[in-house]
């Protein structure tokens, strides 16, 4: 589970918000990860998140390649190989660089058409966020939404559908382009998502593999607004939670809580803990190089502890699941 651009002050204001009352306090483990790209000492998300697919330092604005344009297997595709499941929540965009990275190959996150056509084949069960146009308004005329159709995939278009849904290959679009902020229409849509996701993924016996991302902690840092942090912190705590209630009763799941990078270069200044209330700075508005919290539970938690680099979050992964093993 990422946390765009949740470093310890958009976790702490979140915390103080909730008046100490967190589902990421559940986890036992906690650690702290170097986010540094392959060309730059502050990453991008879009590296950010290659480094956990791949288990490769890369470019910023880059996906699923080396610097060289290489692709390299993901996470994903390592785990369908095996025939886990897989499935993808965002907040943002099912194309936007942090669930991108988990299935593209290309140099530019930007290029969301390009993006979208590389999930078609990448065998991902699940996968629900924005960027409906990103499938059936494009520059080439194709129509995507009827390639997923003929890739026995259900499209659901609002979270009604997503909450009926049994379909095991589900493919989510729930807005135009981007998701909006929790407080302007998006609702309860990461946690419930998250559970239905869960669910749909929690029958193949060989296991799954989920990554949901709290997308627009990331914009309220960009924004510099300590509201908009907050609700999406508390957002992304909700989405945890499910996660942590299906592994408490599963016993075989593994959830692992970090971010890409800080965003905002965010000071607490102030605050109460039981009245719920902070006060914070931010010192610009784009990313910071300092490192992010990591918090894990279940079984291989403890692997996860110390200080690490954002690819050893992979390898480890790779080596507790066997996904290298053939
Ligand atoms: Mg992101
Ligand atoms: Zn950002």
């Amino acid at each position: 589970m990422i946390g765009d651009g949740m470093g310890t002050a958009q976790l702490y204001a979140g915390i103080t918000a909730l008046r100490d009352n967190t589902n990421i306090a559940r986890c036992p483990v906690a650690g702290f990860v170097k986010t540094f790209s392959a060309d730059e000492y502050i990453t991008d998300s879009a590296a950010g998140a290659t480094a956990y697919s791949t288990g490769y330092k890369t470019n910023n604005g880059y996906l699923g390649v080396t610097p060289d344009g290489a692709p390299k297997e993901t996470i994903i595709e390592m785990a369908e190989a095996k025939g886990l499941s897989t499935g993808l929540v965002a907040t943002a965009s099912i194309t936007h660089a942090t669930p991108a990275a988990f299935y593209a190959h290309l140099s530019d996150r930007d290029n969301y058409e390009d993006i979208a056509r590389n999930i078609l084949n990448s065998g991902i069960d699940v996968f629900i966020g924005g960027g409906w146009n990103h499938f059936t308004k494009r520059s080439d005329g194709k129509n995507f939404a009827d390639s997923l159709v003929k890739r026995n995939y259900v499209l659901a278009r609002n979270i009604d559908d997503i909450e009926k849904a049994t379909s095991h290959k589900l493919a989510g679009f729930l807005s135009d382009e981007q998701m909006p902020r929790y407080s302007q229409g998006r609702g309860d849509m990461l946690p419930v998502s998250t559970a239905k996701a869960i669910e749909l993924l929690s029958g193949n016996k060989k296991g799954f593999f989920l990554m949901v991302e709290g997308s627009q902690i990331d914009w309220g840092g960009h924004a510099n607004d300590l509201n908009y942090v907050i609700e999406e912190v508390v957002d992304f705590d909700k989405a945890i939670g499910k996660a942590l209630d299906f592994a408490m009763k599963d016993g075989e799941t593994l959830v692992i809580i970090t971010a890409d990078h800080e965003t905002g270069g965010m000071a607490i200044t102030g605050g109460d803990m039981k009245q719920g209330k902070v006060e914070a700075r931010f010192t610009y508005g784009d990313h910071s190089a300092v490192m992010v919290p990591l918090f894990a539970f279940g079984p291989g938690a403890e692997k996860f502890s110390g200080l690490q680099d954002n690819t050893d979050i992979f390898w480890k992964c790779v080596e507790l699941q066997k996904l290298g093993a053939k």
